[in-house]
């Protein structure tokens, strides 16, 4: 399992106000800017919760 990305309230880095800070904060690498976007690496979330909990839209969430 991994995070899951809701791409209809993340429109992509460069729309975002902290500029990407999902990508950035990953201490695991598992998010990685493709074309524009945010996507995980499934086999690299842990889940740990720390894009999560900066994603300034809240866009970021674990399976329920
Ligand atoms: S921090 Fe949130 S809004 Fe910004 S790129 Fe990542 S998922 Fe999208
Ligand atoms: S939950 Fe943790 S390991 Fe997974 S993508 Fe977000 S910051 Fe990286």
């Amino acid at each position: 399992m991994a995070i899951i990305i809701d791409t209809n309230i993340c429109n992509g880095v460069e729309a975002c106000s902290s500029n990407g800070l999902c990508i950035e904060i990953c201490a695991l690498n598992a998010l990685e800017n493709v074309d524009g976007r945010p996507v995980v690496d499934e086999e690299k979330c842990p889940e740990c919760g720390l894009c999560i909990m900066n994603c300034p839209n809240e866009a970021i969430s674990k399976p329920q």
